[in-house]
C-alpha cells in the first residue's frame, strides 16, 4: 500500500451531505479528500422540493442541479385532501451520485471510491486512517457522511420501524402521457408513484416491517394496492414489472452522539427523517451546512469545542424533532387507516407538541452558542417558541438590538 497521503480533514460517503460538506471546508481553507463506496441502492428515484433544489443552485452545484428534472405536477390522495398538491423535482440517483463526484472533482478535490473503505482511529497519533483499495489518507478529523449505512455506536432515538419497496415498471407506450408523481395513504402504509416519461413508472411503497416481509414476496402485491386506487393516477394494470422488487430500510433515526473533537455526522450519518417529509435530502444539505463552521472551531479554536459540540447536537436533535413533528401531523390528517398499526404507531411519534406555533411567541433572550465568521461563539440571541436555540441575527442586524429598539420586552432566560 502506498504512503498515506496526510489531509486537514477526511469526509467519508459522497452522497449529497458528504458531496456539501467537503466543498464547503474547502472553502474554509482546509484539504480534504473524499473517499466513498459504491449505493447499496444506485436505481432509486427520490423527489425533492423547489426549496431543495434552489437550496443547490445556492450552493454553487450546477452540475447536480442539471442532473435533476424540471418540475413535474404531483397529485395527492390523502385524507380530506385529493388532486393536483404541488410540483416535485425527480431525481434518479444514480445519475445524481456521478454528479455530486463531478462537483468535487471539478473543484480539485480528492476523491477515491472503492467497494470497501476502512478506517481506523489511532489514539496515540490522534490521526483517522481512512483507506479506500490502494489509496489511503490521514487527517485530525472525519465527517461521517455514509448516510444509513453509517456506524452509529450512541443510543438511537428510534421510531416505529418502517421499511419502503421500490419497483420500476413499464407500460405500453399508449399509455405515455407527461410526467407526474402521485402519492395515496393504503392500509398497509402510503404509495409513492412516479410516471417519469417513456411508459416508465416507479413506485414506493413504504410500510411497517411485517407488511413489509408479506408484500416484498412479488411485485403483483403493489399492482394489486395500486388497483384500489385512481387509476388515472396509479395506473399498473398494463405494466409489467422490471427488475427485482428492492427493500429499504426507512426507519427515523437520530445520532445522538452526532459530534466530538474528532467526527462529525452530516446527513442521514446524524439524523434520518421519516421519507415521508420528503425533506431527507433537504435536512442533509442543512447539516452539511452548519458542520463546517463547527470542524473550523474544532481544528483552530479548540478552546471552544464543548460549546461547537453542544451547538451542533443541538441543532441534530431540533432538526430531528421537527421533522417527527411534522410527520406526525401528515400521519394525522388520513383518518381513513386510523385503526390499523402503521397508522396507530404513527399518530404518537414523536410526542404530542405541535411542529409550529402560529403565530410565533417571544419567549426572552439568552446567551447561546452562534455562528460567527465562520466559528462557533456566544451570542445573546432571542428565543421563541418555533426557534427555541435562538436567532441571533435578522437580515444584518442583531436580533435583540433590533427588537429592544422597538420596545419588545425581553427577560433573560438564563
Ligand atoms: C425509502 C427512502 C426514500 C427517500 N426518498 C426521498 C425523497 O423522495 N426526497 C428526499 O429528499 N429524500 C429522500 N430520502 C432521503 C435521502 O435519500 C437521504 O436523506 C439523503 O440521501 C441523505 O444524504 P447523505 O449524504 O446523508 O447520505 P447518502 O445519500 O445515503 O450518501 C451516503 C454515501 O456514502 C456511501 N457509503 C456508505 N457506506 C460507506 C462507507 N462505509 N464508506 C464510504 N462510503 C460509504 C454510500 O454509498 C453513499 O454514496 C429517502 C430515503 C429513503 C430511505
Amino acid at each position: 500500500m502506498s504512503n498515506a497521503q496526510s489531509v486537514d480533514i477526511i469526509v467519508q460517503g459522497a452522497g449529497p451531505a458528504g458531496t456539501i460538506a467537503a466543498i464547503k471546508l474547502q472553502q474554509l481553507g482546509f484539504t480534504v479528500a473524499v473517499v466513498t463506496q459504491p449505493s447499496r441502492y444506485p436505481t432509486v428515484i427520490e423527489g425533492i422540493s423547489q426549496r431543495s433544489y434552489q437550496a443547490l443552485e445556492n450552493i454553487g452545484l450546477q452540475q447536480l442541479c442539471a442532473a435533476i428534472s424540471p418540475a413535474v405536477p404531483r397529485y395527492i390522495d390523502w385524507g380530506e385532501r385529493s388532486g393536483q398538491a404541488n410540483g416535485e423535482r425527480l431525481i434518479h440517483r444514480e445519475v445524481f451520485n456521478a454528479a455530486l463526484l463531478a462537483e468535487l472533482r471539478q473543484r480539485d478535490i480528492a476523491v477515491q471510491t472503492a467497494a470497501k473503505v476502512t478506517r481506523q482511529w489511532s489514539p496515540a497519533s490522534e490521526q483517522w486512517r481512512v483507506a479506500a483499495g490502494e489509496h489511503s489518507f490521514t487527517a485530525p478529523l472525519l465527517i461521517e457522511a455514509c448516510g444509513r449505512q453509517a456506524r452509529v455506536a450512541a443510543e438511537q432515538s428510534r421510531a416505529a420501524a418502517t421499511v419502503s419497496l421500490h419497483q420500476h415498471w413499464q407500460r405500453p407506450a399508449a399509455a405515455e402521457r407527461p410526467p407526474y408523481t402521485a402519492v395515496a395513504a393504503v392500509a398497509q402504509g402510503w404509495l409513492w408513484y412516479v410516471h417519469a416519461g417513456d411508459g416508465q413508472i416507479y413506485t414506493q411503497l413504504s410500510c411497517g416491517g411485517d407488511s413489509a416481509q408479506t408484500l416484498s414476496h412479488s411485485a403483483a402485491a403493489i399492482a394489486e394496492l395500486a388497483a384500489n386506487l385512481d387509476p388515472q393516477l396509479f395506473a399498473l394494470d398494463d405494466a409489467s414489472a422490471r427488475g427485482e422488487l428492492l427493500s429499504r430500510g426507512a426507519t427515523p433515526r437520530l445520532n445522538r452522539a452526532a459530534a466530538s473533537r474528532h467526527l462529525i455526522a452530516v446527513g442521514d450519518a446524524a439524523l434520518a427523517a421519516d421519507p415521508l417529509s420528503g425533506n431527507g435530502i433537504y435536512q442533509s444539505i442543512s447539516s452539511a451546512l452548519i458542520a463546517p463552521a463547527v470542524v473550523n472551531t474544532l481544528l483552530t479554536a479548540p478552546d471552544r469545542a464543548e460549546l461547537a459540540i453542544d451547538f451542533y447536537q443541538k441543532r441534530i436533535n431540533h432538526l430531528y424533532q421537527r421533522f417527527g413533528r411534522l410527520g406526525r401531523e401528515f400521519y394525522a390528517d388520513e383518518q381513513r387507516f386510523q385503526q390499523q398499526p402503521f397508522w396507530r404507531q404513527r399518530l404518537s411519534w414523536p410526542d404530542a407538541q405541535p411542529s409550529h406555533v402560529q403565530p410565533d411567541q417571544i419567549l426572552g433572550s439568552a446567551l447561546r452558542a452562534v455562528v460567527e465568521d465562520d466559528l462557533i461563539s456566544r451570542g445573546e440571541v432571542v428565543i421563541t417558541a418555533n426557534h427555541p436555540l435562538g436567532i441571533w441575527r435578522i437580515g444584518g442586524e442583531l436580533a435583540c438590538e433590533r427588537l429592544r429598539r422597538h420596545g419588545t420586552p425581553l427577560p433573560s432566560l438564563d
